[in-house]
């Protein structure tokens, strides 16, 4: 044993890898040398000085019961806490390290979101390991379109996620990088534990700390390693258990095994509450990557806040549980139409029930955490309130019952919820904790936490207890009257035990059985022989209660964890009748309607609303209509008329329907969708100071390689990181991409008034705009005229705003002027032509039509014969043609010498030819970005 205090702290300390140790020392736990510093700096506390074999240390403590709400504090900054328990030895005491508390393994948290631990598997390649619980629909199978062998040296991942304060456990794989953020984003785990592959590749470890914030745990190879992993998954849930649920691949098993092993390394003791292995995997479900979740600002908005998300607007439940269910709900949507008849039928049941609801959810505000109280039942860390709060909540099942008699409610879809309880389990927990609990207990296991009548011992023990306590109670009394004393009180403290106080007037008149003990100023304190006799008694009784009722306490608790499963199951069922009340609140409150589940590709949204913006705007409602023959459409618009937001209400809805809720809309048919996608204005990556063109392309890569013709496609704007003539081509090929070979529903906003020009030419592609009424000005009117209307109509815009845009910024009148010319005519030469329509989508070069190509020779559209007559000859023209809202960049490419016809360098004469070659459509689009950027260098080199 090392020599000083401070010698075994730091001895500890060597032995593990936590960042802090805490030691108990007696009555307070303490930090000692640099732990006592940091703990000192990060919480405020007085740090001290100790000296041991003389040196000097810093040292900071708290008293052992504070202990929890300081470790939660430096858990809370993503400090891993140890803490070292004093045990009783033959010779003294020792101490050992008990438990690790880490971000992801803390049980006594106090916030209502789920608390996850991840750890993240790499596999070797995208074809050494099948795909389990993935979408299995074919997603990445390639149709010959170049689409499935996409470069991918990052993944396969294998995933486990695993919620200690509710038992929580899923495993799941991510095909690549960005399915492997979009987990991440969606579970925001606490802590992050790298696997061997993963903990070395740096850039993967930056692209998971932009997407969650958390902390980076190390744990040992050997627990991620096949054989090891798959033991401890067996003996976690039994022999059969990876069978069971269809885990065969080694990267979730090994996910899976290595977050066992965390968990029990750390000492949290929850492991038994771990009952059920999920890997729902996503086939079922929904896909939405890191980006469409924070565009459609699921959870939080763009700035960050949850106030304004879609979350906080739906929220109405009333337990953290129903709460924590919500935010899975909205995160994961589902594909499963039955599922979703199920929780609409349920929803529409309740929408219809004001009064029984309000019962009913008045009814779920008595009822605590379920799931957590298991998980603390079976670490041995819940004490009898906690029991006591299990007991109450399991009450609440035949109130919930009686809410329901009688109301329209208990023939209705809802009542076949409330079935799924199983209550006569619940019923025989409920009264057997009754029984044996007290209902005032003290906080932590002892005297007074069991119930009379409860066992005999205790009841007996209570009676002397009562008894002794009694006399003591009557003893003042009786002295007085006995001995004609007079302020005489009986009292006890814990130098003094009990004893007998008369006041110094009194105190020389008490008989010679009284012995003094103690003189106050104003009294005297005396024992008797029948009062230490008494005492004796006194403290014989509660010692042996303290230990009766501990242990009857730690049995019961004992039973409680053994029926985890129950609690586990009862509180899902009980945060599920929180989210469909608060689904139907929230419908019935905003005048929601129930959706229709319609055949794939459509989307049909009669008179739909924002769901958020609708709250704090006098909304103006829009119809949306797509299907078979209509599959894309084009939105046009002047800036801040409605756009982005008309796109995202469609996303919104479908997401809010294949939830289970009722959507803002007159009426809305949709057609289950395998993923939403989304790409929009970049802002916040901007801030950080990424090349929003190289973010904007690497969105639209991953769209384009994971939508499919079942998906919801939202483009806001693509291509306006670049210049003008490079945005508008990727737009064009994206389009007809997405057009002739996806097939995807998609919703794209464009200020590029040119591609509303490929409604002519691509059959399923339709134009829409949102109108504003400009009193019939012209693009070079008086800003104040607008009006904006918020009403989308078909057809495209009669003209680009973007000019319009230019004359409100302040342009001179004289460049507005001609860039309207200019513009004019652009649209009337018409240089694009779409390529691909029904003929195209079999790929091939051309299907007859001719290739989008601008002529970058003149900078312009100059190789038409008489390029004299309208062509922009003027510089000011040409600043004055492309929307003035982007955000400044991609002047560079227009050569200097547009509108003239002197010959051209070379080296630019050889960008075009290349340029002019490129196959836009047989070209992966980071690819085409690439390269559209090298041209632009090289243009920009030879000027
Ligand atoms: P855009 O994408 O065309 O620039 P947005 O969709 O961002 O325009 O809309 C700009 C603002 O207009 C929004 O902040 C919103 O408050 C308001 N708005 C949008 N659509 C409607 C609507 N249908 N009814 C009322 N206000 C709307």
């Amino acid at each position: 044993m090392a020599t000083g205090i401070v010698e075994e702290f730091l001895a500890l300390k060597a032995e593990t890898d936590a960042d802090l140790l805490t030691m108990q020392c007696g009555d307070f736990y303490e930090f000692f040398a640099e732990d006592a510093e940091t703990v000192g700096e990060e919480l405020d506390l007085k740090v001290s000085q100790k000296s041991s074999h003389g040196s000097s240390y810093p040292m900071a403590g708290v008293p052992i019961d504070d202990l929890t709400p300081y470790v939660r504090a430096l858990v809370d900054r993503g400090y891993r806490v140890a803490v070292a328990d004093q045990y009783e030895t033959d010779d003294g005491h020792a101490r050992e390290i008990t438990r690790i508390v880490t971000p992801g393994t803390f049980l006594e948290t106090t916030d209502a979101e789920a608390q996850y631990l991840a750890t993240i598997v790499r596999g070797d390649g995208p074809s050494t390991d099948g795909r389990t619980g993935g979408r299995g629909d074919g997603k990445a199978a390639d149709a010959g379109d170049g689409r499935g062998d996409r470069d991918d040296p990052d993944g396969p991942f294998g995933l486990a996620f695993v919620d200690v304060t509710t038992g929580r456990f899923r495993v799941t794989t991510a095909a690549d990088a960005a399915e492997l953020r979009a987990e991440l984003y969606r579970h925001d785990p606490a802590e992050i534990v790298p696997g061997p592959a993963v903990r070395e590749d740096d850039a993967l470890l930056e692209g998971i700390r932009e997407a969650v914030e958390t902390t980076l745990s190390l744990h040992t190879s050997e627990a991620f390693a096949p054989g090891r992993a798959r033991r401890t998954v067996r003996d976690q849930f039994g022999e059969g258990a990876l069978e069971g649920v269809g885990l065969e691949s080694d990267l979730p098993i090994r996910a899976a095994g290595a977050a066992l092993a965390y968990v029990a390394d750390t000492g949290a003791g929850v492991l038994a509450s771990i009952t059920r292995l999920r890997t729902d995997g996503d086939a079922d479900r929904v896909a939405l990557d890191a980006t469409t979740q924070r565009n459609l600002e699921l959870t939080e908005t763009i700035r960050g806040t949850s106030d304004g998300s879609l979350f906080e607007t739906v929220d109405h439940t009333v337990t953290s549980a129903g709460g924590r269910l919500l935010r899975e709900w909205i995160t994961r949507p589902h594909r499963d139409a039955a599922e979703l008849r199920r929780r609409h039928d349920a929803v529409e049941a309740l929408a219809g029930a004001a009064l029984a609801r309000d019962e009913l959810r008045d009814v779920l505000e008595g009822a605590y955490d379920l799931e957590r109280l298991a998980a603390r039942a079976t670490s041995g860390s819940a004490g009898p309130r906690q029991l006591l709060s299990v007991r109450d909540t399991l009450a609440v099942l035949p109130r919930l019952a009686e809410a329901v008699d009688g109301t329209p409610l208990a023939d209705s879809p809802f009542a076949t919820v409330l079935e799924t309880l199983d209550r006569e389990a619940a019923s025989e927990l409920r009264s057997e904790l009754a029984d044996a609990l007290a209902d005032d207990p003290p906080s932590s296991a002892g005297q007074g936490v069991i119930a009379r009548g409860y066992d005999a011992e205790v009841d007996e023990l209570i009676e002397r207890h009562e008894a002794a306590n009694e006399w003591l109670d009557g003893l003042a009394d009786r002295e007085k009257r006995r001995h004609d004393l007079s302020h005489v009180t009986v009292d006890r403290n814990k130098t003094d035990g009990y004893y007998i106080q008369v006041g110094k007037s009194a105190a020389d008149g008490v008989p010679d059985a009284y012995r003094e003990i103690k003189t106050l100023k104003n009294s005297k304190r005396f024992v008797t022989e029948e009062l230490r006799e008494r005492e004796r008694e006194i403290l014989r009784i509660e010692e042996a209660r303290e230990e009766r009722e501990a242990e009857l306490f730690g049995e019961l608790r004992e039973r409680v964890a053994a029926r985890s499963g129950l609690l586990q199951s009862v509180g899902r069922t009980l945060a599920e009748i929180d989210v469909l009340c608060s689904l139907a609140e929230h419908a019935a409150a905003n005048d929601w309607t129930r959706p229709t589940i319609a055949e794939p590709g459509t989307l049909d949204i009669e008179a739909g609303r924002h769901p958020v913006v609708e709250r704090t705007t006098d909304f103006v409602p829009n119809d949306l209509r797509l299907d078979e023959d209509r599959g894309f459409l084009i939105v046009t618009g002047p800036n801040m008329s409605g756009k982005s937001t008309y796109m995202r209400q469609a996303a919104l809805i479908t997401l809010l329907a294949q939830i289970g809720s009722f959507v803002p809309a007159r009426s809305a048919r949709i057609g289950l969708v395998d993923g939403i996608y989304t790409r929009v204005g970049a802002l916040d990556e901007l801030a950080q100071g990424r090349s929003t063109f190289m973010v904007e392309m690497q969105e639209l890569s991953n769209i384009l390689h994971s939508a499919t013709e079942e998906s919801l496609v939202i483009l806001d704007e693509v291509g306006r990181g670049t210049a003008t003539y490079d945005g508008i081509s990727i737009a064009w090929a994206a389009t007809e991409y997405l057009h002739n070979r996806v097939r995807a529903r998609t919703l794209f906003a464009t200020h590029y008034h040119e591609l509303t020009t490929l409604a002519d030419h691509l059959p399923r592609v339709e134009n829409v705009h949102v109108a504003v009424d400009d009193g019939g000005t012209d693009a070079d009117a008086d800003a104040g005229d607008v009006t904006f209307l918020w009403t989308v109509r078909e057809g495209p815009t009669d003209r680009s705003y973007g000019v319009h845009v230019a004359d409100i910024a302040g342009v001179p009148d004289p460049v507005v002027d001609r860039a309207g010319e200019v513009l004019d005519r652009l649209r009337e030469e018409k240089a694009i032509e779409a390529r691909g329509g029904e003929g195209g989508a079999s790929g091939g070069s051309g299907g007859g039509t001719t290739q989008a190509v601008f002529d970058l020779s003149a900078g312009s559209f100059a190789d038409e014969p008489d390029a004299g007559s309208g062509a922009p000859d003027t510089d000011a023209s040409s600043d004055a043609d492309r929307p003035v809202a982007s955000d400044g960049r991609g002047d560079h490419d227009r050569t200097a010498d547009r509108g003239s016809d002197h010959a051209l360098d070379p080296d630019i004469e050889a960008v075009i030819a290349e340029l002019t070659d490129v196959d836009v459509t047989e070209t992966p689009p980071l690819e085409l970005a690439t390269r559209v950027q090298e041209w632009q260098q090289r243009v920009d080199d030879e000027k």
